[in-house]
């Protein structure tokens, strides 16, 4: 696995990426399930590890931000990759331009997480839009956990007219459901036992659906789920799974943001509307 530290390295190498997958470190299973899945395309695979301090919305969260770099570094070569770039933010800035933030969707980043998280966002698409200028990868891969930021990097794709695909890699989840997330490092024992409500509101939800219950009625009973629960919703809704928005007559997903304690979760799963 060859190491790039530097940009211009990178781009003296001259290698042209087919597969790239931009993480922030701290890596788990549901990050090395990518690799998995760009071995399902052709070519070589390149993994990035950069903390964008930017599309953090509290500082503490920033500087909390578990940093496991040799951890991370074995953890890749074990999965045989060819390429791990960790740039710096200087070096990212000299080599690409900012995302002209006038293109942004307003509603992209003013409803679900983008209402609660303002930002946040814009901030990811401009780290991909830089990524994407510099590595030019003929596909990018990224989790299902992180449905809205799929949405966003699909919509930049398109608005900055980039000829990368878009290779989607399910979710991993603990035995229980819990979704793998860095944050969960942060929970104690009993709140992680605790967390696996999360997935289990939202497999009510899609039963619910399947029995022939009103969205309405969905969203009433996750809401009841969690009432007095140690689990307080920033939001559960179901939408659309090609646009997010209220439509209901295709394939829909549920998207749910918790907090427990002060730590927020996010997950989702898609109800097929033939299944
Ligand atoms: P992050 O390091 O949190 O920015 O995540 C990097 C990539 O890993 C994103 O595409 C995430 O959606 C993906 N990812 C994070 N957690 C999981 C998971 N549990 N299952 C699948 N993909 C994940």
């Amino acid at each position: 696995m060859k190491i790039y530290k530097s940009i211009e390295q990178f781009l003296n190498s001259k290698i042209e990426i087919d597969n790239f997958i931009p993480t922030m470190g701290n890596l788990h299973e549901g990050h090395l399930s990518l690799i998995d899945k760009a071995k399902e395309n052709t070519g070589n695979i390149c993994v990035s590890i950069y903390v964008n301090e930017s599309q953090f919305n509290n500082k503490k969260d920033f500087d909390n931000y578990p940093i496991t770099l040799d951890l991370d570094v074995k953890k890749l070569k074990s999965k045989n990759i060819e390429y791990l770039l960790i740039p710096n933010k200087f070096d990212i800035e000299k080599f690409s331009n900012p995302f002209n933030i006038d293109y942004a969707p307003s509603y992209l980043i003013s409803d679900l997480c983008g209402k609660y998280r303002p930002g946040h966002f814009l901030a990811v698409i401009d780290i991909v839009h830089r990524f994407l200028q510099i590595i030019n990868p003929k596909n990018i891969i990224l989790g299902e956990k992180d449905f809205q930021q799929i949405f966003c990097i699909r919509e930049l794709i398109s608005i900055s007219k980039q000829e990368t695909n878009i290779t989607i890699s399910p979710t991993i989840r603990n035995k229980h459901g819990l979704a793998l997330s860095s944050r969960n490092a942060h929970l104690s024992n009993e709140e992680k036992i605790l967390a696996n409500n999360i997935y289990g509101s939202l497999i009510l939800s899609k039963d619910l659906f399947h029995k022939g219950s009103s969205i309405n009625e969905i969203t009433e009973a996750v809401y009841d789920f969690h009432k007095n629960s140690l689990i307080k919703l920033e939001y559960f809704t179901v939408r659309d799974l090609k646009t997010l928005q209220h439509t209901y007559d295709g394939d829909l997903i549920a998207l749910i943001a918790a907090y427990i304690s002060d730590i927020r979760l996010i997950d989702n799963i898609i109800i097929r509307s033939n299944a």
